[in-house]
This record gives structure tokens, C-alpha cells and sequence, in this order.
């Protein structure tokens, strides 16, 4: 037997009908823990080795950078060597780069276009906004949120200008418009347009969509309630008439809609594709029976449209215990020593715990408690890796190199190290640079530059540019990253770190990240080398900023550390222990939430980070929290209310009117969960 044979025949009978089914479209929709992404991991192999399909020929989309890399990795262990070289496994955002790469010179783009994060993308909506309406800029930030949905939506200024809308609205689609043009000047595209752009270049050239529905025989998607407008149409269009795909998906886990997420897409699917098969999955092999119980009590107070039911045969298990604490100080004091108990008494690992949370201003005290038990821990998304300055400063250097049109680049390293170009020089280059309409660092080699700079900073922006010149023909001409390692000593990087660190040890530690950041820049290049790709520089570069703007730890090596993520970040993990700290009204359920009726996906919120615990929950609340300076008294989250009373156990302090009210709600919704599971 194959150890694919082998691993389909461990699948249960649902499981397997829906790795081995492509005839026609399949939706496998299914709640937490049934082995949704288990069985897109198997199909994959499945369809390589038993189907015939080529490895080069599947696309398989994840959400994040990490479920693409651990997919990749097991679809690697059941097929061995060759056969899986070419497979695409990557988040939309990476697919739609590799598009857009591919057909940049059709969308009107140079090769080495610049990928804007979100900062970018602000301080340009910014400067719009101030130069153009004389306005401050104080509402940037909801501008660009405007923006990045309409983008979603697949609406451009144009289908804009004609609606009416808000006079903010209106303002915002003015804005929206000079923006992309302001982008496409700068040879750049965001993070919304990686998705955007090939759904359009597919919607008006149709040649160049042939040409990719040939290249994607299978396609499959992991978190399909999570796609938005764009994403869905994506899919479709990639897919074509041919209709080989399948989606998995839980209505329950959406928890994206505020970024434009269409759970609707589930049902979308049996309306665009009426041959539609759906197949759903009832056992979890995840949890203990009493933590299922917990999360299908909970996710019920919400309306549903597909019927689910979840069960487990792991067990009862241990209650679920909700920890009441003084202060938030305690809080975070209790888990951590907790950590230290359980993890002694049940003899297991730290990377058996994760501390999940709402938002990221939490983990500070929790990872000062930890830091000061000595438990190792791994933070994902906290402060990026990429959003220190010395880590900016050297991607801007990259970005140049690979992007002479990116202003922003340009402008962030002219005086990093300090070169003596002073702002009255910058004012005047750019001044050039508008007259010309020519970038910046294209004005650095105008024959007219001497006529408007003095002789000396003439002759300073010259060396710079023949300087980055040079290192950017290494690059391309020799090995890019010895040529990265030289220009990294030429500017005597290490010496400006020095000069701007508060010590020789802070300044060592940046100088470090430095060389982090050049090891990942070979390891992409290598990556791709192994794919059968060029691996050029170009592609290993926007493959970094990509991922920078995904997923903000990514590299960290995955020892035995304890795990602390917001929920958000938790989706589609599992881990034996799960903590979720800050169990309190207006943090979960978040006070926006609250104030804008949108308790349900708080509650899918909080689904997903029940059903991430295998054996061991722990709900944790703090009695005072401190907000804006001053502390508050809180009051327990509802969804500890919602939650099967007879169930939990707790501990510490309860506030006052917990008890009656609880019990009361104990009884409803065990009835609740009667009528579930129909007996
Ligand atoms: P989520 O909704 O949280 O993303 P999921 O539906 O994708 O969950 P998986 O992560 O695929 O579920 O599976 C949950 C766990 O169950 C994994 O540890 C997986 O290895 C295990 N599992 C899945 N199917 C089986 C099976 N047939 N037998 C034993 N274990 C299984
Ligand atoms: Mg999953």
C-alpha cells in the first residue's frame, strides 16, 4: 500500500468521499476540528498520485503563510521527491503576486513594481488629502478603510463617481482616484490590488485567462467562509468552465467581515455552480466531548443557515474552568503560574499551551509575567520583525534596487546613512522630478540637475546614484546576495546602528536582524530556485514584503515555547491547553461590537478559540482593567453566560451577581443544547 492508500484508509467514510470526488464542484462545509484542512492535505496527495493530475497543474489556496507551509510540508511527507515539485500552495495574496508578476507588462506595470504596506499606503492617502483638499489628514485612516472595501468589492473610482453617496464618501472616491494613480506613478501596487488586479487583467483579457485556466487543473481552497468579493471571483474565474475545485469551509469561523469576508460566498457557490456537491463532516477529532459541547451551546444563541452537528468520541474530559481575578495584573500573574503547575503535573511542553486574547495590547503583561517566570514563548503578530527601523531602512534599500520608481524607498535611505542631502535638495529634485515626470531617482541623472542644485549637492546626488547603480547591476548580474552583503558594509550600516542605538549591545541586536533579514532574502531565493523557478531577486524581494505585511512573526523557529495570539490569529491551530484571557464585556465582546449590534461575530470569535483546545480550557477575567490611563470595573463576558453552566468550574473571585443568574442561564441552555443534539 502507498502511505497515500494508507493515510486515505485512516479518513473516515465522509473524509474520504470528499478527497476522492471530482467529478464535479465539491463544498465540504463542516465545524471545527472535523478535518476540513486534513482532507484538502490528502486530496492534494490523492489527486498527484492516484488521479495523474501534475503537481504544477494544482493550486491550493490557505489563508495564512503558516497553513500554507505546514500543507506544503505534509502533502511533502505522503508524496515523496519529484512528483509534488511545482505544487502551488500559498495564500491568495501570494498567488495574486505570482499573477501579477507573470503579467505585469499586460496590466501596464514594470517588472520590480514596489508593493506598498499599509503605512505606505497611508502616509500616501495622507499627503493626498493634505495637498490636494488642504485637509489635515486626521481622517486618513477611515479613508483608506473605505478604500481597501471598495477594493474588495471590485469597485473602481469610475463606478464611483457616478453614485451618489455621503459627502465623506464622495471626498473618499476623489481620493480613491488620485491614489491609484499616485500608485501606478510609482510603479506600486497594495495589498488589496494583489488580489484586485488579476481578477481584473483575467475580467479584460481573456487570452491571458486561457492561458492560466490551462495551467490549473484542480484547485482548492481552505477557509472558503473567509474569501471576499474579489477572492470569490478569483476562484471562479481561475477555474473556469472545467469546475475542478474544492472548498472547505465554517460558517461559524467567520471572522473576517470587517475586512470584506463574504461568508455569503458559501452559498454563492451552489448558485454559480448548480453540479455543486456538498458533503459535511460530523466528527471532530480535536476536542473532548465537553469542550464541543461547549462550543456548539455557544455558537447556537447564533442564527444559522447550513445545519451542523459536532460531536467527539474523546470523552467528557476535564471542566472547562473560568479563572475570576482582581486585576488585570493578576490575571496574567494566575496564567502564567498556572502554566508552570499544569505543565509540571501533566509532564507535557510548553508548546502544548497557547494564550489566546482579542487584541494585541494584551500581550504586554502576559508577556512580562512570562518573561519573568522564565517561560519561553513565541509571540505571533505582535511587533513585526519588519516594522523595525533598521529592518525598514534595508528593505527600502531592496526595494529601490529592484523599483528605481519608488519614491517612498528612495526618500526613507537618502540620508540613512547621512549623506549631507539636505531637505532644500530633496525639495528641488523633486521639483525636477514633477517638471520631468520622471521618479526621483530618475531626476538624480538629469543633464539639468547642476542648473538647479549648487555644485556640491550636485555632485552628492550624482555619486549617490552612480553608487546605487552599481550595486544594483550586481545584483542582477552577479550573485544578488553577496551584492546585498556588500552594499549593506559599504554604507557601513553597522556604524549608523551604533550612532543611533541607545547601546553597543541594542545596536549588535539590530545589526543581527539585518543579517536575519539577508538569510531570509537567500532562503527565498532558494525556495524558488527548487520550485523550478528563476528565483531572482526581483521575486525574492516582493516575496518579502509580502510576507511581512501577512504574517508578522513568520520565521520563528517553532521550539518549545508557550504560543500567545489573538484569536484571530488562532484560526485552523489546535493546541492540548488553550488560555483566553480578558473574558469581559467590551473587550470580547469588543465594545465596537457592542456598539454596533455585531455581538454574532464576536461570537463566531469566540467559537474559534473554544474549539482550538484539545483537553484543557481555561476562560480567564479580570475584575478591573485599566483603560486610557484610569481603571474601570468590568462585568464577565456574556458569552460566559451563554456557556454550559454545569460544566465549568470556577475559581477566584466571582463577581457579585454571578451565581442566581448563571444557573439560570445553565438551565436554558442546556435545554438548548437538548434540542441540538435531539434528544
Ligand atoms: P478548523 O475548522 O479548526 O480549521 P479542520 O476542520 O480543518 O479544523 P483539521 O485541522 O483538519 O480540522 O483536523 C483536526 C484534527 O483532527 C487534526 O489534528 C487532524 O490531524 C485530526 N484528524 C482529522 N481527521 C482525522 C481522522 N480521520 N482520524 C484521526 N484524526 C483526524
Ligand atoms: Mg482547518
Amino acid at each position: 500500500m502507498t502511505p497515500i492508500e494508507k493515510r486515505i484508509q485512516q479518513l473516515n467514510d465522509r473524509q474520504q468521499e470528499a478527497c476522492k470526488y471530482i467529478s464535479t464542484p465539491l463544498l465540504v462545509i463542516a465545524g471545527a476540528g472535523s478535518g476540513k484542512t486534513s482532507v484538502i492535505t490528502t486530496k492534494i496527495a490523492y489527486l498527484i498520485d492516484t488521479c495523474g493530475i501534475k503537481a504544477h497543474n494544482i493550486v491550493a489556496v490557505t489563508f495564512t503563510n503558516k497553513a500554507a507551509r505546514e500543507m506544503k510540508e505534509r502533502v511533502g511527507q505522503l508524496i515523496q521527491g519529484k512528483a509534488s515539485r511545482g505544487l502551488t500552495v500559498s495564500t491568495f495574496h501570494n498567488l495574486g503576486l505570482n499573477i501579477i508578476r507573470k503579467e505585469c507588462k499586460t496590466l501596464g506595470y514594470k517588472s520590480g513594481f514596489s508593493i506598498f504596506d499599509q503605512q505606505d499606503a497611508l502616509s500616501l492617502i495622507k499627503e493626498i488629502m493634505i495637498r490636494q483638499y488642504d485637509d489635515d489628514g486626521g481622517m486618513a485612516d477611515q479613508v483608506q478603510n473605505q478604500i481597501s472595501n471598495w477594493k474588495n468589492e471590485m469597485l473602481m473610482p469610475e463606478d464611483l463617481m457616478n453614485v451618489s453617496g455621503s459627502p465623506e464618501e464622495v471626498a473618499a472616491a476623489v481620493v480613491y482616484e488620485r491614489y491609484n494613480r499616485y500608485l501606478k506613478a510609482y510603479n506600486a501596487v497594495d495589498f488589496d490590488d494583489l488580489i484586485l488586479l488579476p481578477t481584473l487583467l483575467f475580467q479584460n483579457h481573456p487570452e491571458v485567462l486561457e492561458k492560466w485556466q490551462r495551467k490549473v487543473h484542480y484547485m482548492l481552497v481552505d477557509e472558503y467562509q473567509d474569501t471576499n468579493t474579489s477572492q470569490y471571483l478569483l476562484v471562479k474565474q481561475l477555474v473556469g468552465m472545467r469546475a475542478k475545485f474544492t472548498v472547505v469551509g465554517d460558517d461559524d469561523q467567520s471572522i473576517y467581515a470587517w475586512r470584506g469576508a463574504r461568508p455569503e460566498n458559501l452559498t454563492q457557490l451552489k448558485v454559480d455552480f448548480p453540479s455543486l456537491k456538498v458533503v459535511k463532516l460530523e466528527q471532530n477529532y480535536r476536542s473532548t466531548s465537553r469542550i464541543l459541547k461547549a462550543a456548539n451551546i455557544l455558537i447556537a444563541n447564533n442564527p444559522h443557515e447550513f445545519d451542523k452537528k459536532l460531536w467527539s468520541d474523546y470523552g467528557m474530559g476535564e471542566e472547562i474552568r473560568v479563572i475570576a481575578c482582581k486585576s488585570e495584573d493578576a490575571e496574567a500573574e494566575r496564567v502564567a503560574s498556572d502554566i508552570i503547575e499544569q505543565r509540571l503535573r501533566r509532564g507535557n511542553h510548553y508548546s502544548d499551551y497557547a494564550i489566546l486574547y482579542r487584541g494585541n495590547h494584551q500581550s504586554r503583561l502576559i508577556e512580562m509575567k512570562l518573561q519573568s517566570y522564565q517561560i519561553p514563548y513565541n509571540l505571533s503578530g505582535g511587533t513585526s520583525f519588519f516594522s523595525r527601523t533598521e529592518v525598514k531602512d534595508i528593505m527600502a534599500y531592496l526595494k529601490l534596487i529592484v523599483n528605481p520608481d519608488d519614491d517612498n524607498a528612495f526618500l526613507r535611505i537618502i540620508n540613512i546613512p547621512r549623506r549631507e542631502i539636505g531637505p532644500t535638495t530633496l525639495e528641488k529634485l523633486s521639483a525636477l522630478a514633477n517638471q520631468r515626470d520622471v521618479s526621483l531617482f530618475t531626476a538624480c541623472d538629469d543633464i539639468g540637475l547642476d542648473q538647479v542644485l549648487s555644485e556640491k549637492a550636485t555632485a552628492r546626488i550624482r555619486q549617490f546614484h552612480n553608487w546605487m547603480q552599481r550595486v544594483t547591476q550586481n545584483c542582477y548580474q552577479g550573485n544578488a546576495i553577496d551584492a546585498v552583503t556588500e552594499m549593506i558594509r559599504d554604507i557601513d550600516y553597522e556604524a549608523w546602528l551604533h550612532q543611533t542605538s541607545n547601546s553597543p549591545a541594542q545596536a549588535e541586536k539590530r545589526m543581527n536582524n539585518i543579517w536575519f533579514l539577508v538569510e531570509s532574502l537567500q532562503r527565498s531565493i532558494h525556495r524558488a530556485q527548487e520550485d523550478g523557478d528563476e528565483g531572482d531577486i526581483e521575486d525574492a524581494i516582493a516575496k518579502l514584503v509580502l510576507r511581512d505585511m501577512m504574517e508578522r512573526q513568520e520565521e520563528e523557529e517553532e521550539t518549545d515555547k508557550v504560543q500567545l495570539m489573538t484569536l484571530h490569529a488562532s484560526k485552523g491551530l489546535e493546541y492540548p491547553n488553550v488560555y483566553i484571557m480578558g473574558m469581559e464585556e467590551e473587550l470580547l465582546p469588543h465594545r465596537n461590537s457592542i456598539d454596533d449590534d455585531n455581538i454574532e461575530e464576536e461570537r463566531r470569535l469566540m467559537y474559534v478559540g473554544i474549539t482550538r483546545a484539545k483537553r484543557v480550557l481555561t476562560l480567564t477575567y479580570a475584575a478591573k482593567r485599566k483603560q486610557y490611563g484610569e481603571i474601570f470595573n468590568t462585568t464577565p463576558s456574556r458569552f460566559l453566560e451563554e456557556l454550559p453552566q454545569e460544566d465549568l468550574t470556577w475559581q477566584g473571585v466571582k463577581s457579585k451577581e454571578d451565581p442566581e443568574k448563571l444557573k439560570a442561564h445553565g438551565q436554558a441552555t442546556l435545554s438548548s443544547l437538548k434540542s441540538l443534539l435531539g434528544d
